[in-house]
């Protein structure tokens, strides 16, 4: 679908389907005054819209809408063994926001949900309750931007300097806020907070140029990250997924050495680095919506349910970018995801 015409397609958000229980809450009405010239369609339940059979999610994501809602149950998850905890013994996600702007081939939203139009859930104060109820037994590390990327929807949803305020107000808790995205502007008049890490995921610009559509660039990445940096904020960089190519060593090198330009390793919080995972009932269907991407077709093998690069391949790119990181930073700073030996 990438190759049909922009112009086939109505704009991002001109269309918003709002559940008649979240029509008037004070964040909905603020949504929608950032997008005056929307249709907005009164709908009974987000799943309406979202769940229904038969959609086509790379269709729907060049003329994506925005569905606002109001979240019943449990939004807060245990991690999954597949992510990386930093050792963090209570982790946590939250799923504020179902889908992302951008268009990553290899991501894991295309295997895991029907549609591929956009879900902001607005009552973020009740996701807050559940946080301080878990955190009166236990600190907690949650993940905020695991299932889109929030940053990237910072001028709009505003949902992560409410998070910052949030844990500004909650010693025991620490959030990580995992992005691509490279507009200083949202990190400007973020307050810096020990407890509120910014995660920077990193691939090589050729990675991103073909496989990371609508994301800023490599260097827009790595600059915004040592201006955040010098800001005073916690940085951490994700090098996670590693997508494998015919020259992914030259690839992951040069990626490397621009990074080390723009940013002094010596000051960031940590590094992740892990080699491309996903279950197999999402790699099922993300196949399906992806037939001509390398990412969605390569031959992984499958590992208890998970399909990964063949070990021997993993392990050389895993250790391959763990050699290098030991020249910039300390052992104990390099967290990986699945290394042995
Ligand atoms: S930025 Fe992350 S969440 Fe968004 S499409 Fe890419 S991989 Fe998926």
């Amino acid at each position: 679908m990438r190759n049909l015409k922009e112009d086939y397609f109505n704009p991002k958000f001109s269309h918003i389907y709002v559940e008649r229980a979240a029509r008037e809450r004070p964040e909905t009405k603020r949504i929608l005054s950032r997008l005056p010239a929307a249709n907005v369609i009164e709908i009974g339940h987000y799943k309406d819209v979202f769940c229904r059979k038969g959609q086509n999610y790379a269709l729907q994501h060049s003329a994506q809408s925005l569905i606002l809602a109001n979240r019943q149950g449990n939004w807060l998850y245990k991690g999954a063994d597949v992510c990386q905890d930093f050792g963090n013994r209570h982790f946590y996600y939250a799923s504020s926001v179902m889908n992302c702007v951008y268009d990553c081939e290899y991501c894991y939203l295309k295997g895991m949900y029907p549609s591929g139009h956009l879900v902001a859930f607005v009552n973020l104060e009740d996701l807050f309750l559940s946080v301080s109820e878990h955190l009166t037994a236990h600190p907690m590390y949650v993940c905020i931007s695991y299932d889109t990327d929030l940053f990237a929807l910072e001028g709009l949803l505003g949902y992560v300097r409410e998070w910052v305020s949030f844990a500004g107000r909650n010693e025991g808790l620490t959030i990580e806020v995992r992005t691509k995205c490279a507009n200083w502007d949202a990190w400007k008049e973020m307050p810096v907070l020990p407890n509120v890490i910014y995660a920077f995921t990193l691939s090589p610009q050729d990675v991103t140029a073909r496989q990371e559509h609508g994301t800023p660039s490599l260097s827009q990445r790595t600059r915004c990250a040592a201006r955040v940096l010098r800001a005073g904020h916690a940085v951490r960089l994700c090098f996670d997924p590693m997508l494998y190519c015919a020259d992914w060593e030259a690839q992951y090198d040069g990626m490397l050495l621009q990074a080390a330009k723009d940013i002094p390793f010596s000051d960031l919080t940590d590094v992740s680095v892990g080699a491309f995972r996903i279950s197999q009932d999402y790699l099922k269907k993300m196949r399906k919506q992806e037939p001509y991407s390398a990412a969605a077709q390569f031959p992984y093998q499958n590992v208890g349910g998970v399909y990964r690069y063949p070990r021997e391949l993993e392990q050389k790119m895993l250790q391959f970018m763990t050699r290098r990181l030991r020249s910039y930073l300390p052992e104990g700073s390099i967290y990986v995801e699945g290394a042995k030996g």
